[in-house]
């Protein structure tokens, strides 16, 4: 008997993640610089976590609040207010066991069974994956690739609707490839959401992980009150938090019940002593942030000169988020490519097929760490393709 067969289908067909099959390849060897995961080297400062420390050993360890400790969700409004000029209302605010679980109360709420959501691919694989287990059909949209970097075809995206599509998923800045959409591509693909009547899936988790001194465009600057956006996010990346699985939703104030519902039978709330580590990051992590900012544009730097002088390397230099998705000249196999370059490099590379069909010929090397194992990490990797 094949227990697995015994499944609900779609639980068999949860894809395995494309990531895991490189990490677990590698795992453990001496040397070895992981660049292989959505995140850095630093672990949560300290002023995050004495917070939750003395909150856990404080006894705060019942049940909580649903949609999230009051606090908390005074503190992201304060935080979207400072962020994104206009003002916010605790209201707007949904706690989340981190950002995937945002994403899955999203499509939740939005589609079902049958449905179809749109998003744009090369795509973190996640919501592709969570929607295949709740029986959704994602359909991927591709992005373009021209002399300037990834674009968003709107009409593509327009023409991919059709009567059974209830949502499009945008992830911007991206991960993997770091597309970040201008405000007029956000206005086009809302125009579109309005005119089909699709709820809009807003993934802005790296909004504020944006080189250059600004936070990148967002929904929040174009929307209306009554417009169909959810907004998925998270405390992992911008504080080092990715462990604690925290995050948070924005949504209209009307839908705070059933969201809380909806809370209340996927993970009944979040850990109250991790939600005040979670306020300490939103009133005082803004300075953590622009430090780790900037560590990272500069060692976005470093690999992009490192990897461009080997004169067979295609990339787009990020805008934002902590990626490099870069293609080799002649690399037919990135699956292949990234067990090599742990064989000969030593180095923990993500194959672009993780994220994707449109993924094949790239690699995803996350740039988040310590700028000499940066530094380091595309000398190895530029000597392997030298050596091609
Ligand atoms: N969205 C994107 C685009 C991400 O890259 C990630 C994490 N890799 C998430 C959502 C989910 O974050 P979390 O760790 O909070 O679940």
């Amino acid at each position: 008997m094949n227990i697995i067969e015994k499944l609900r289908t779609e639980a068999q067909l949860a894809p395995e993640s494309g990531i895991s099959a490189v990490v677990n390849y590698g795992r453990g060897r001496p040397g070895l610089i992981p660049l292989w995961a959505g995140e850095g080297d630093l672990p949560t400062p300290a002023f995050i976590s004495d917070v939750a420390n003395r909150a856990l050993a404080g006894g705060e360890t019942f049940y909580t609040w649903q949609c999230g400790l009051p606090e908390l969700r005074e503190a992201l409004a304060r935080f979207h207010t400072r962020h994104f000029g206009r003002s916010f209302s605790p209201d707007e605010f949904i706690v989340t066991g981190g950002g995937m679980h945002a994403i899955s109360l999203a499509l939740q709420a939005t589609a079902g069974l049958g449905d179809e959501v749109l998003y744009l691919s090369p795509a973190w694989p996640n919501f592709r994956g969570a929607s295949i287990v709740a029986g959704i059909d994602p359909v991927a949209v591709p992005l373009s690739l021209t002399g300037n970097g990834w674009t968003c075809d709107v009409e593509r995206l327009e023409v991919s609707v059709t009567p059974k599509t209830r949502a499009i998923f945008i992830n911007s800045p991206s991960n993997p490839t770091g597309w970040t959409a201008d405000r007029e591509t956000l206005q086009a693909i809302l125009d579109l959401a309005r005119r089909h009547d699709l709820w809009i899936i807003a993934d802005e988790i790296y909004a504020l992980f944006h080189f250059g001194g600004t936070r990148a465009p967002s929904f929040m600057d174009i929307m209306e009150p009554e417009d169909k956006i959810l907004f998925v996010n998270t405390f992992s990346k911008n504080w080092a938090m990715t462990g604690w699985r925290v995050g948070w939703m924005r949504t209209h104030p009307g839908l705070q019940q059933p969201f809380a519902n909806l809370v209340e039978y996927s993970n009944s709330g979040v850990a109250q002593f991790i939600q005040r580590g979670a306020v300490a990051a939103l009133d005082e992590g803004d300075t953590f942030l622009a430090n780790q900012i900037e560590r990272a544009q500069r060692a976005r730097d470093i690999v992009c000169r490192i990897l461009l002088a080997t004169g067979k390397v295609r990339l787009t230099v990020p805008p934002g988020a902590f990626y490099l998705f870069f293609a080799i000249d002649g690399l037919t196999n990135s699956r292949q490519a990234a067990f090599d370059i742990v064989d000969h490099a030593n180095v923990g590379l993500a194959p672009g097929t993780a994220f994707g069909e449109a993924g094949e010929g790239f690699l995803r090397l996350c740039f988040h760490r310590d700028l000499d194992q940066v530094e380091e990490a595309a000398n190895r990797i530029a000597t392997w393709i030298n050596s091609r």
